[in-house]
């Protein structure tokens, strides 16, 4: 009998692979980090075959330490970071250059170039998207503009593209013999290439950045039969049956299938999506449109998101760049040896703006500082801004969709950290929920896997198993709260126009 599912997470720091009973309880996992490659400043890379054999070490170690075999597993769900885009040649299974990750911004040229006279809004009405480096479509422009052979290689159709999502499962179901080239709609949604209303590839915007058709991978649904894992490898023959984005498949996961529900990820960035339904909501306050999942057959169902670049990876970058503490969650320590921020504020731009700003020009910036803040504080600046731009976004998401939040329920990494959680309640003024299953990623793929052979029912079955773990109530006086978030928006201002042409 099969009575598990299997997730795998190919996330920005690391692969994972979970295997899921039918309650959606975790059996047992395992997890390996990848290099993150930095060649220059705002260039950042993964190496897509260290990605590729880590996820196969993961599906052992997850296999191995449930003491299951693969005939044990009814499907396999894929999740992955997603807009991170790989090229390769279909013969040999190489990828012709690292994988250029959603967070680099070395497309800026190109993305200026294609916006011309209409600027960053050429293709939201057809895309959601604004044109930024974030997505994957400037960033294949780039890998054949610039990789010596790979323009006449994609002109022969010997090049294929795709997200991490495409890379694994088409290296699963057999590679250069007979690997699926495909893709989710949710995946596809975040290329720039995708119409939001056919969910099929639009020709015009592919040929405005020189991308061949013959390199774009089918669209499917995030819940169907895709291929089966290949014969030589650990999973032969399971059904690979759901594909959605990271955050689209934390949604899912966190059971926000409502129209009016939302989750916040708290990872490498922050990733808020808000139900919107079969209803298309356009930004006009710096979100995306995007599209959410799509079951099978039934129709699409759409969400807006506000996207936060870095909020995790500034604790990493404390950690690492820093050497302020060993782990990541030694943070709270740091922080809770004081009161408040000591006046410092932390506005993490490393990759330019995000929501709502999409400001590229914007880089980093500490201010505020007296003689009076230490280190300390810097970690609570840290944490704080988190919590500041989630406030931002949801103001956002409030103005574009008139919902007003009652609840926000939260994931990811960084949701552990019980200072940062009693301070976005604190900010938002509405309860923080975290779920008893904090790995909703890998669970909503799972989930999606799981529903397209029949394992589960449907979604009923995904709010049935949601189960709340800890809820933070806001606590801070009205004025406080309003008080240090009026300076906050005077610190991200400090923030802007830094680019120049020289000065990166
Ligand atoms: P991703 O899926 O994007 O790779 P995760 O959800 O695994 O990320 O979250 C990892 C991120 O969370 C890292 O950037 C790390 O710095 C941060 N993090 C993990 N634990 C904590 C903590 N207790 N406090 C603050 N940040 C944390």
């Amino acid at each position: 009998m099969a009575d598990y599912v299997l997730a795998i997470d190919q996330g920005t720091t690391s692969s994972r692979a979970i295997v899921f009973d039918h309650s959606g309880r975790i059996v047992s996992s395992g997890q390996l980090e990848h290099e993150q490659i930095f060649p220059k400043a705002g260039w950042v890379e993964h190496n897509a075959e260290q990605i590729w054999t880590n996820v196969r070490e993961v599906v052992g170690l997850a296999l191995t330490r449930g003491n299951l075999a693969h005939t044990d597993l009814a499907a396999i769900g894929i999740t992955n970071q997603r807009e991170t885009a790989v090229v390769w040649d279909k013969n040999t299974g190489k990828p012709v250059y690292n994988a250029i990750v959603w967070q680099d911004t070395r497309t800026q040229a190109i993305v200026d170039e294609l916006g011309g006279s209409e600027g960053a809004e050429k293709y939201k009405s057809i895309v959601g998207l604004p044109l930024a480096t974030y997505f994957s479509g400037p960033k294949v422009k780039w890998i054949l503009d610039n990789v010596e052979g790979a323009r006449e290689a994609a002109e022969r159709g010997d090049l294929l593209f795709g997200n991490t999502d495409t890379w694994v499962l088409w290296n699963m179901t057999g590679g250069p013999e007979g690997g699926v080239h495909v893709t989710d709609v949710t995946n596809a949604s975040r290329t720039m290439l995708m119409d939001l209303d056919t969910l099929s590839w639009r020709e015009d915007i592919a040929a405005d950045m020189g991308i061949p058709m013959s390199m774009l991978p089918e669209i499917r649904s995030s819940s169907e039969v895709y291929g089966q894992g290949r014969v030589r490898g650990l999973v032969p023959g399971v059904p690979i049956a759901g594909i959605l984005g990271d955050q689209q498949a934390a949604t899912f996961g966190q059971a926000c299938f409502e129209v009016g529900t939302a989750k916040n990820t708290y990872g490498t960035g922050n990733f808020m999506l808000l139900n919107t339904g079969t209803e298309k909501v356009p930004s006009k306050n710096g979100l995306l449109t995007t599209v959410c999942y799509k079951i099978g057959d039934a129709p699409q169902v759409y969400a807006l998101e506000g996207s936060i670049a870095v909020t995790g990876s500034l604790i990493q970058w404390l950690r690492d760049n820093l050497g302020m503490f060993e782990d990541a969650p030694d943070v709270e320590w740091l922080a809770r040896k004081v009161e408040d921020n000591g006046g410092a504020y932390f506005v993490p731009a490393f990759s330019g703006l995000f929501a709502p700003y999409w400001r590229p020009d914007a880089r980093g910036a500490l201010v505020g500082l007296t003689r009076y803040v230490n280190r300390n504080h810097i970690a609570r600046a840290a944490l704080e801004a988190v919590a500041y731009q989630t406030r931002e976004v949801v103001d956002a998401m409030k103005l574009d969709s008139g919902v007003q939040l009652t609840e926000l329920k939260v994931d990811g990494g960084m949701v552990q950290n019980e200072l940062l959680m009693q301070f976005q309640a604190d900010q938002l003024g509405v309860d923080v929920v975290r779920p008893k299953v904090a790995e909703t990623t890998a669970l909503g793929a799972a989930y999606a896997a799981g529903i397209a052979v029949g394992f589960w029912k449907g979604e009923e079955d995904v709010t049935a198993n949601w189960a709340e773990d800890k809820r933070w109530s806001p606590a801070m006086a009205e004025d406080e709260r309003e008080r240090l978030y009026r300076s906050w928006k005077k610190a991200v201002s400090k923030t802007f126009d830094w680019v120049d042409a020289d000065v990166l």
